[in-house]
């Protein structure tokens, strides 16, 4: 994350590559590691500016909220074994670790890292 692009327009698509006239998705970061957090409301005016300067303004908001996404551990916890560890936990007191955090920020990995979790277990 390059610091002065934090607040910015992150990631942008849309249906139709020919027409901009339809809804938009846009995503932003506002949070990055030790940097200061990006107030909601500023970073939705960086956003709706940032779509300006693309030459494809929004003409109106239709849906919008803030989500915290992607837990996960720094490089120094990485190598430190911080997966080794929790790996060690897993299925001690009844206990059984899963989500995102032990894969990856999607679907696809989140569930095969569950169901090898079950099979493992159960
Ligand atoms: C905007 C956005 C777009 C995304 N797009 C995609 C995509 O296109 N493709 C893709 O593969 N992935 C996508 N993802 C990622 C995907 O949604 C996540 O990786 C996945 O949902 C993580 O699963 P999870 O089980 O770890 O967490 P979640 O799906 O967040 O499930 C956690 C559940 O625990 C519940 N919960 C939280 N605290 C408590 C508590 N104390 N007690 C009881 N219940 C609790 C929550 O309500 C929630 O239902 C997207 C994520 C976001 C935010």
């Amino acid at each position: 994350m390059v610091p002065e692009k934090l607040g910015h327009l992150m990631v942008y698509y849309r249906r139709w590559k020919d027409d901009i006239n339809q809804v938009i998705t846009t995503y932003a970061l506002r949070k990055h590691k030790k940097m200061e957090e990006v107030p909601y409301d500023t970073c939705r005016q960086m956003v709706l500016d940032d779509l300006k300067t693309m030459r494809n303004p929004a003409s109106n908001v239709v849906n919008e909220w803030s989500v915290y996404y992607f837990p996960h551990v720094f490089s120094e916890d990485y190598a430190a074994g911080w997966y080794d560890k929790v790996e060690a936990m897993q299925g001690k007191y009844d206990t059984y670790y899963a989500g995102e955090i032990m894969a990856f920020g999607d679907m696809d990995e989140t569930a095969e890292y569950s169901r090898e979790l079950v099979e493992r277990f159960f």
